[in-house]
């Protein structure tokens, strides 16, 4: 047992010694609160206090739960399977697949993720008649998932103006349509396993009463439902509770926008009577120089709960900031650096790249990809959300529940087999008098429609049947072929990378059964349900996990959200610029910004050994070229913190950062930027990134150039007081400065 325990600090050890009774840890990135929680998790087990079944572990990402059983079995010689420890929604999953009936759900419920939701939304709409311009089906599924978060049903929402008295009958029409189509979304997940809990006696004491422990990392994301469910599972009000054992950080709440609650942390103490908190100080991921940037980041937050953390692991290298003209040659660096970091060692699993909106990871993937480096993008546009993905799973999401009419309405006439919006709208309408899915009103229909969509459902009938008893993978496959899903692709041009998913998602098959077949530690019991729904119901949450290149020795990327938690030798942060970081839907609020300051704080805390953080003058996004100023978390980083990889010129308007042409320093990928020719653009001697002085606006820099010879134009930013003006050259009479 000791050898469990002696990596441990003081306040370490006693945060995983604690008596069975609640406990709140407090403390900043790094100090070790999930290793606390593992090791106490460990602890627990061994020294026999509670059985593998007796406990709850929750942790927010698919990534985060996997590490927690890996660290897991490393310390103890035990089967962790069948033991509940995930996120809140595969938890919850878990919970209402066993409790189906109870739940009044079929068994083999399926889960709509975010777009299958919008979708579903979308098809309400069309059916109710509702003009979706006055109710944006984005801005209801945001109303309906923001109530659901709360707590709320839609007959429990107040609404005191005729706009919103709508929105609540739709969020009621929309749960009844889930419901006929035996479907579920994410936050539904959380609503419907906390009320069977509150409804339902027999099964909340049996949960009560069989878990002892309850632990929760990353606690300050957590919701008011995930509060109120983590308090009712516990047993918080009767007569012998959990013991509920939380971490987190203030600092570290970065899905405020989502309905998380930090308040959460208060009510606990509060509620729980938390006998005393404890707090860890000692930082022991990052060097001294990161710590410290991001201990000054912080500082500028107002309402925080207060901490302190310090390293003794020496300041380490400085923090390397590199600025680019344009979103490529920022990519393009980026890269560059990569190759010359695993050119001397660097593994590129240790490698990360952060970017604070997926819509970011274009670029970078393109470059990376371009070059051959294997990467892996986490939580992004996930394997399971493509197109040709979502297509295959609705095959099989009708064959484990045909009333699933999110699925029937994305393939029935996919690839196309002749079904006219003509024969769907009247199928619609017919399934809306009869009360019933799409796929059983089929047999209600006549004429053309009934033949169209007759034969469509006969396939489906045909693919169950065929398939019934068969292994999960040899299923996918056959369903790709009989779908005419692969004669599809293979018919489109760029269908190729398709067709490779498509094998692809036979593999993840087979790795899922391979992965689902283990046998489950003693008596623990094994989700319920039969493999197909498991396996679409890991595919609705599975956070794509088992791209083509798993297993790989790959680059990491993802955004800033989906990193919490997680730790790199190396990371590259990307695009800090004002707007895009912090974002601009942020800056307009204070409190939107101390959000974004905490985001951008999780982001620094990555990194161990060595960060990078890098900016473009301007970017491509979704499909604009914007041109921004450097972000202003810059100022907020004490400057010997930092090494300017690219030379700072000084403007007109302050601090900006560009590369010139006489630059000698140490950054080998500095010179291609310096040309004065941008893709043979006449510019007449001018060159985007140039600083340049006009009569009237003053100095500023060349952020973007468009046309050429007598028609060049250029962008050029004159700083805060100006801003950016669009000049023709010819006509500007602009001065190199
Ligand atoms: P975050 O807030 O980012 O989630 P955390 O507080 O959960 O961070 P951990 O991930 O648990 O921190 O720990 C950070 C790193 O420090 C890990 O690599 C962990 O193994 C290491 N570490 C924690 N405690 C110790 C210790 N006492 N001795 C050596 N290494 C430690
Ligand atoms: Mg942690």
């Amino acid at each position: 047992m000791a050898s469990l325990l002696d990596k441990l600090n003081p306040e370490q050890l006693a945060a995983v010694t604690l008596p069975a009774e609640p406990a709140l840890i407090l403390a900043g990135a790094g100090s070790g609160k999930t290793r606390v929680l593992t090791t106490r998790l460990a602890w627990l087990l061994q020294t026999g206090q509670v059985t593998q079944s007796g406990v709850l572990a929750v942790t927010f990402t698919n990534k985060a739960a996997k590490e927690m059983l890996t660290r897991l079995s490393a310390m103890l010689p035990i089967n962790t399977r069948g033991m509940w420890i995930g996120t809140f929604h595969g938890l919850c999953n878990r919970f209402l697949r066993a409790h189906h009936r109870e739940a009044a759900l079929p068994q083999t419920f399926q889960i709509l993720d975010t777009s299958d939701q919008l979708a579903a939304i979308k098809r309400l709409l069309k059916a109710l008649n509702v003009d979706d311009e006055k109710y944006p089906p984005r801005e209801l599924q945001h109303f309906i998932n923001g109530n659901k978060e709360a707590g709320y049903r839609a007959h429990a929402v107040e609404a005191w103006d005729d706009y919103t008295r709508k929105r609540v009958e739709l969020y009621a029409e929309y749960d009844a349509q889930c419901q006929r189509e035996g479907v579920v979304d994410f936050p539904e997940l959380l609503l419907r396993s906390y009320e069977l809990l509150e409804r339902n006696e027999p099964i909340r004491r049996h949960y009560q009463s069989r878990f002892r422990h309850v632990l929760v990392d990353e606690f300050q994301d957590t919701n008011r439902l995930q509060y109120l469910w983590l308090k009712l599972l516990a047993g918080h009000a009767t007569a012998s509770p959990a013991a509920v054992f939380a971490v987190g950080d203030d600092d570290q709440s970065i899905y405020g926008f989502r309905g998380a609650e930090v308040g959460n942390m208060r009510d606990f103490e509060r509620e729980f009577k938390v006998p005393r908190v404890i707090r860890l100080e000692q930082n022991y991921r990052s060097h001294g120089n990161i710590l410290d940037a991001a201990n000054a980041i912080i500082a500028n937050n107002s309402k925080r709960l207060g901490k302190n953390l310090w390293t003794d692991q020496g300041s380490g290298e400085p923090i390397r900031v590199y600025e680019a003209v344009a979103d490529l040659d920022e990519a393009r660096w980026i890269v560059e650096e990569i190759q010359q970091l695993v050119r001397d060692g660097a593994s590129r699993s240790d490698i990360a790249l952060l970017y604070r909106s997926n819509a970011q990871s274009r670029v970078l993937e393109h470059q990376l990809f371009s070059l051959g480096i294997s990467y892996r993008v986490y939580g992004g546009l996930r394997f399971f959300e493509r197109q040709e993905i979502k297509h295959a799973l609705a095959y099989l999401r009708l064959i484990a529940n045909p009333d699933d009419d999110t699925a029937f309405a994305r393939v029935v006439n996919f690839p196309t087999r002749g079904i006219g919006a003509r024969s769907l709208e009247q199928l619609q309408d017919a399934s809306r008098v009869y009360n019933t899915s799409l796929y059983a009103t089929v047999s209600h229909l006549s004429g053309k429609p009934a033949q169209a969509v007759g034969a469509f459902v006969r396939l489906i009938e045909e693919m169950r049947h065929a398939t019934t008893g068969l292994p999960l993978p040899e299923v996918v496959d056959h369903v790709l072929d009989v779908s005419g899903l692969r004669t599809h692709y293979k018919a489109e041009r760029e269908g190729e990378e398709r067709l490779a998913n498509l094998d692809e998602l036979i593999n993840a098959a087979a790795y899922f059964v391979h992965e689902d077949g283990a046998p489950p530690a003693e008596g623990e019991e094994v989700l319920a349900g039969d493999p197909l729904s498991r396996f679409l119901s890991h595919a609705s949450l599975e956070a794509g996990d088992h791209q083509a290149d798993a297993g790989q020795d790959a680059i990491q990327l993802m955004t800033v959200h989906a990193a919490k938690g997680l730790e790199f030798d190396m990371v590259f942060l990307s695009g800090l610029e004002d707007g895009l970081f912090p974002h601009e839907n942020s800056i307009t609020s204070l409190e939107g910004l101390e959000e974004e300051r905490r985001l951008m704080y999780v982001a620094v805390t990555r990194a161990r050994q060595r960060l990078y953080l890098s900016l473009a003058q301007s970017r491509m996004l979704h499909g604009q070229t914007r041109y921004a100023m450097k972000s202003r978390f810059f100022t907020e980083i004490p400057e010997e913190l930092l090494k300017w990889l690219t030379p700072r010129v000084q403007q007109g308007f302050g601090a900006v950062h560009t590369p010139t042409r006489n630059y000698d320093g140490d950054n080998h990928a500095t010179s291609r930027l310096n040309t004065p020719r941008q893709n043979g653009r006449d510019l007449g001697g001018f060159y985007v990134g140039q600083a340049v002085r006009h009569g009237r606006f003053g100095s500023g820099v060349i952020v973007s150039a468009e046309g050429s010879g007598a028609d060049a134009r250029v962008q050029v930013n004159f700083g805060s007081g100006v801003g950016i003006k669009l000049l023709a050259l010819s006509v500007a009479k602009l001065e190199a400065e």
